[in-house]
């Protein structure tokens, strides 16, 4: 948005449909009205009711230190080990014998974890980790595929007050040495390798390049996953002839709530990955809480969150929050198509799922799949559908409530950041009446609020930036090793509040709608426009299947709107086609927002985590040289949009 002297974004798209909470759930609700209330009655005493439904060894002395912003404090003074809360305390609670985790390898093997054995193994691999000379503070780096071991690494770190930071797996050499250097890690735990796409692929031969380059590696401790040839050296140890072998006691030790518990990368959407800090405490509080409430978690649900361990959602709601309630969950190595497109269904079908957290990019796809897949499963045990990574169309959002929630479970689309640790902005099930699109309620004891430049509040239907006006628990403390870069990054724009980097919009209700990211942004004559909205309004359309939007610098109107569209399954594009996708973006939402140029691609540039990246769009509308590509999932995805768009020109 830089050279705009109105930073305000455009309001263009008008959404009228909404869903009553399902009669149901509002009736049983594990939270209802009444915690908006509360909460803004008095949000820090809120936040410490909130807190005590974790076990402290010690009580805090106050609940938020915020006496050197931007740098919080939470629970000052408490004590409490993060493990023992996800794990030990449900097994002395007599619910030992309840499944962990349901876990699927891609192949079809598949194996059921109980809270006692999850336990044990978790304080073998403590054992281990101290025997290896770990220590409180020390940094470990986790490289594994989505498998049972991955868990059990984070929470023997978290059990002995070691900073995890977990890399995914799909990351190159370059990426994972990066990652050590920058925290100084002593120790990588990895496997040999995990299955993808019906094949086994090495992790190990990555993690033997990186350590090569990394001097402050001692230790590489190996998961045997897929039993492929891997070299061997002297820093090597198995996870089987050391984990398996040590002692099954373990005393889990309470550290300071503001002891770090693990640092996490984000994503790379947008450039250089940020190595997010976050704090025990404060941390588990919110996601605790947050997956209580946004899934209203009962003791029989069954829960599957289809995030990768790698990413924020696959630590906040795969491991911390839905263990630190005892929760039941899915765990699946692998892709949703294979061995064939059901996959995701069947395995909803098999442990009767119940709620389901996925992510736009998924349902898209499963969109572009076809209807009838999913129609061939029993989906009915589902009660609770969420969405995570970005913003949803109100076509998909559709979809999702259809197709796969029978047009009976509500939808929460969450809105949070690697650095918000835990969710922000959501629907709560029995409480909120949902729309398409929409992540719409700020959580309960969340000061989240859309501004204009000035830092003024924005009106119902108007469209701004998104901001955080007061600290919460799970905000990341800093940026690993820069708290210069934190401070700039976040807190520089408007000195008091927290600037996530995203826009949004308030609608005639109030109600927050996500607008996508700042950055990416669009200047058409004089006008911010949001990418979110012209590319709702391309899904809208039955041909498009998915679309990226981008400004691209343009003589007379400043930027002009070129889209990338995804066409649907049986699709012939033709010059006709494209003139009349133009028109119908420029009927949903007036002829400002039409766009200059529409270009079928066969794929769109996306992050590891499924994550559209428009500035390398951006970078080929406008003719550039490609920027980082580190975090890019597919790097021959460029080649095909760059080969196309030369072939048309
Ligand atoms: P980087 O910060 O390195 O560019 P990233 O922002 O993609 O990477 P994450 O922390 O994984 O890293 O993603 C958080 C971002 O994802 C949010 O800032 C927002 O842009 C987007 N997002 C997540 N959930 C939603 C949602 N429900 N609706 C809209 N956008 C969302
Ligand atoms: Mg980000």
């Amino acid at each position: 948005m830089a050279e705009s002297g109105q930073e305000t974004l455009a309001n263009l798209l008008t959404e009228t449909r909404a869903f009553p909470p399902n009669a149901d759930i509002a009736t049983q609700a594990n939270v209802t009205k009444a915690a908006y209330q509360e909460a803004s009655e008095d949000r820090v005493g809120f936040w410490e009711t909130q807190a005590k439904r974790l076990h402290w060894e010690t009580e805090w002395e106050q609940a938020l230190d915020w006496s050197n912003p931007p740098f919080a404090k939470w629970f000052v003074g408490g004590k409490l080990n993060v493990a023992y809360n996800c794990l030990d305390r449900h097994v002395e609670a007599g619910n030992g014998d309840r499944v962990a985790l349901h876990w699927e390898g891609e192949p079809g093997d598949s194996r059921d974890v109980t809270y006692s054995q999850l336990l044990t193994e978790v304080k073998q691999a403590a054992n281990t980790l101290t025997d290896l000379g770990i220590e409180a503070g020390d940094r470990v780096v986790i490289y594994m595929p989505m498998i049972p071991e991955a868990a059990v690494a984070m929470l023997a770190c978290a059990r002995i007050g070691a900073i995890h930071s977990v890399v995914f797996g799909g990351f190159s050499v370059d990426a994972l040495a990066g990652r050590i250097d920058d925290a100084g890690a002593k120790l990588v735990i990895t496997a040999d390798g995990g299955y993808r796409r019906g094949k086994p692929s090495g992790l190990k031969d990555t993690v033997d390049a990186a350590v090569e380059r990394c001097s402050s590696i001692e230790k590489v401790l190996v998961v045997r996953r897929t039993e492929q040839e891997v070299a061997w050296g002297d820093k090597d140890l198995w996870w089987h002839e050391t984990v398996a072998q040590a002692s099954a006691h373990h005393e889990a030790e309470a550290f300071d709530a503001e002891h770090p518990l693990f640092i996490l990368y984000t994503s790379g959407t947008t450039g250089r990955p940020k190595g997010i800090l976050h704090t025990g405490g404060g941390y588990l509080t919110q996601t605790s809480y947050t997956f209580h409430s946004v899934f209203d978690h009962k003791a029989d649900d069954v829960y599957w969150c289809t995030a990768d361990i790698g990413w924020v959602t696959g630590h906040s709601y795969i491991v911390y929050g839905p263990m630190s309630n005892g929760a039941t969950q899915v765990m699946y190595e692998g892709t949703p198509d294979t061995p064939h497109k059901g996959r995701f269904w069947e395995i909803v079908q098999k442990h009767k799922v119940s709620l389901l957290y996925t992510a736009p990019t998924a349902i898209r796809t499963f969109m572009k799949w076809g209807d009838d897949i999913p129609a061939e499963y029993d989906l009915s045990s589902l009660r609770i559908l969420g969405s995570v990574g970005e913003p949803i169309n109100p076509e998909a959002w559709m979809w999702y409530r259809e197709h796969i929630g029978g047009n009976r479970a509500p939808i929460v689309d969450t809105w949070w950041q690697t650095e918000t640790g835990g969710i922000m902005i959501s629907p709560l099930p029995g409480v909120t009446a949902t729309k398409p699109g929409s992540a719409q309620t700020p959580f309960p004891g969340i000061a989240v609020d859309v501004v204009d430049e000035s830092g003024k509040s924005v009106g119902n239907g108007e469209g701004g930036l998104l901001v955080v006006r007061e600290p919460w628990p799970s905000m990341l403390r800093t940026i690993w090793g820069d708290d210069e870069r934190y401070i700039e990054t976040y807190w520089s724009r408007f000195g008091h509040m927290y600037f996530p980097g995203d826009g949004a919009k308030r609608d005639e209700q109030g109600d927050i709608w996500l607008l996508g990211r700042v950055d990416d942004v669009m200047l058409v004559s004089g006008h911010n426009i949001s990418t979110t909205e012209v590319e709702s309004a391309l899904v809208s359309h039955p041909s498009v299947a998915e679309a990226a939007v981008v400004g691209a610098s343009d003589p007379i109107t400043g930027q002009g709107i070129v889209a990338f569209v995804i066409v649907r399954g049986g699709v012939e594009s033709s010059e006709e086609h494209l003139a009349q996708l133009r028109t119908h973006v420029a009927t949903t939402l007036g002829a400002i927002a039409k766009p200059r140029q529409i270009m079928v691609v066969p794929e769109l540039p996306k992050t590891r985590s499924g994550k559209i990246m428009r500035r390398l769009l951006r970078d080929v509308a406008e003719k550039r040289e490609l920027g980082d590509v580190t975090t890019l999932q597919d790097s021959a995805v460029m080649n095909l949009i760059k080969d196309g768009l030369d072939n048309k020109s």
